[in-house]
């Protein structure tokens, strides 16, 4: 499973079309579990079914994703004709077990398919794209709810609904707030 934030899925699709005819490629960067970001390498091949990444680029990309908290976790690039499948040459040159090898073909324009594999001494093995959206990230509702939520509640008049004047979350949280309280008040 290759969970992945669906902007850095779309991010990786839009830099296959762009580099057409030639092979797109570059790294998968995770952080917590996550892909959270692609980072774009050239090809120094400019072919188009084959591909070489510059090492001083490969080392630049390896340090910036360091400095961010993030784990090199997948090499990515494109088939501008060929199904999204790994080819022998891409079998042979997948150096890292634990890597995952994703493949964009465009082989169909108007059904782009990405795919993920883990390849090990030889052996491929398809695993699943989770596309991530990123309002549902716990991440980023976590702390919030936990900050805001007591203060909110304390000043409110029992049956006053802040549902309407409120806003996103707190909204959320303070409308289930007095509905539990009615309840409790009812018995
Ligand atoms: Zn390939």
């Amino acid at each position: 499973m290759l969970p992945i934030k669906k902007s850095v899925l779309d991010a990786v699709i839009a830099q296959a079309r762009e580099e057409l005819p030639y092979e797109a490629c570059g790294y998968l960067a995770e952080k917590n579990g996550i892909v959270e970001s692609a980072i774009a390498l050239a090809n120094i091949d400019k072919a188009a079914d084959h591909f070489s990444m510059d090492p001083a680029e490969q080392f630049a990309a390896i340090k910036a994703m360091r400095g961010q908290g993030q784990r090199l976790c997948g090499v990515y690039h494109s088939h501008p004709e060929t199904p999204a499948r790994p080819s022998l040459e891409d079998i042979r040159l997948a150096y890292d077990p634990e890597i995952s090898y994703v493949i964009i073909s465009l082989a169909d324009p108007e059904r782009v398919e990405v795919k993920s594999f883990k390849i090990s001494q030889g052996q491929v093995l398809a695993e699943e794209i989770q596309p991530i959206e990123e309002p549902s990230l716990v991440s980023d509702w976590e702390p919030e709810k936990e900050t805001t939520m007591p203060s909110v509640i304390k000043g409110l008049p029992d049956e006053s609904c802040v549902c309407q004047g409120g806003i996103g979350k707190v909204a959320v949280w303070t409308d289930s707030g007095n509905i539990a309280g009615r309840r409790a008040a009812d018995q």
